[in-house]
């Protein structure tokens, strides 16, 4: 009876495992025909001032909606696209489209306002990425301070490749935010080594900075971090009017969160928070 269980057991952790590598692989082949067939989306969330309630800046996200699997999360397809490769594609797609939508936005007469883009740590280390972005602002007439460039901390790397590529959009005079600021590692040598502008601290500990105070500590240590070095900070994930009060007491400047917006379409983004010029 014991071999029977013992049986049944594995053939149903079989079956399971099954299953998952047929999702995975639906969804692989899926993600790689996305681009062609026109799938994905950026929707945009605002940054805002918290001194005047204006917004500063706007992330753009990529959002996937298929057939057959529906919505999915971009924390699902994005680290798979950097195991496939597909990645690269996908970014390029981002900042194409990105400056696509600046452009309309400044020829219908909007102020344009900095759309900051996620870059993968993979797609980063590439020479094209600097090539991509020259032709993406080229092609879409769009100037350099309107690009902003967020790649994560646990993305970057101490090497030759990581600052050439910094500096060179430095050169470019293209910002570049450090995101999810304290969950990488070697975040202070970044700091030093780097031309960071803007560090992004990260949800996880905004969500309970009045509730733990660890979370608070660690937070006020970054702002004050930001501040000492000369860098700007914004605070990600900001639920909130506590939180808001939080940061303000802090000094820290800039906000990012469901407390404001969330994720929005580029005709709700426009048609909330652009002004004519
Ligand atoms: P991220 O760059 O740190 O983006 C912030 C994430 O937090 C977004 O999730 C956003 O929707 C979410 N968020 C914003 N405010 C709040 C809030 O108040 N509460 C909570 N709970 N969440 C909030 P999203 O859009 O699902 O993206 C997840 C991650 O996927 C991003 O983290 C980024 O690392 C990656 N990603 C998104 N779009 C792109 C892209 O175009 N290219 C690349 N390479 N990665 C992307
Ligand atoms: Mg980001
Ligand atoms: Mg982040
Ligand atoms: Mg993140």
């Amino acid at each position: 009876a014991s071999k029977e269980q013992g049986k049944s057991h594995y053939n149903f952790y079989d079956n399971r495992q099954d299953d998952a590598k047929e999702a995975q692989l639906s969804l692989k082949t899926n993600m790689n025909r996305a681009l062609e067939r026109g799938e994905f989306q950026l929707y945009y969330q605002p940054q805002v001032n918290l001194l005047n309630q204006k917004v500063m800046g706007m992330e753009a996200l990529i959002r996937w909606h298929n057939k057959e699997l529906g919505n999915v999360r971009p924390d699902i397809f994005i680290p798979l696209a950097e195991r496939t490769g597909l990645i690269f594609k996908i970014d390029e797609w981002v900042l194409f489209e990105a400056c696509r939508q600046l452009r309309e936005w400044i020829d219908a007469g909007y102020q344009p306002v900095p759309i900051a883009v996620n870059v993968s740590g993979k797609q980063f280390r590439s020479q094209r990425i600097i090539e991509t972005i020259d032709d993406a602002l080229h092609k879409y007439r769009i100037s350099s301070d309107l690009l902003v460039i967020e790649i994560t901390e646990g993305a970057l790397m101490h090497d030759e490749k990581s600052e050439q590529v910094l500096n060179e959009l430095k050169r470019r005079g293209i910002s570049i935010h450090l995101d999810d600021f304290g969950t990488g590692y070697s975040s202070l040598s970044y700091l030093k080594r780097y031309p960071i502008d803007t560090i992004k601290i990260d949800r996880s500990f905004i969500q309970e900075v009045n509730a733990d105070e660890r979370d608070a500590k660690i937070t006020t240590a970054i702002i004050h971090l930001a501040q000492t070095l000369g860098l700007e900070v914004i605070a990600e994930g900001v639920e909130d009017a506590e939180q808001i009060r939080f940061l303000k007491q802090k000094n820290a400047v800039y906000a990012q969160g469901y407390y404001f917006e969330k994720p929005l379409p580029a005709p709700e983004m426009e048609h909330l928070y652009l002004v004519d010029e």
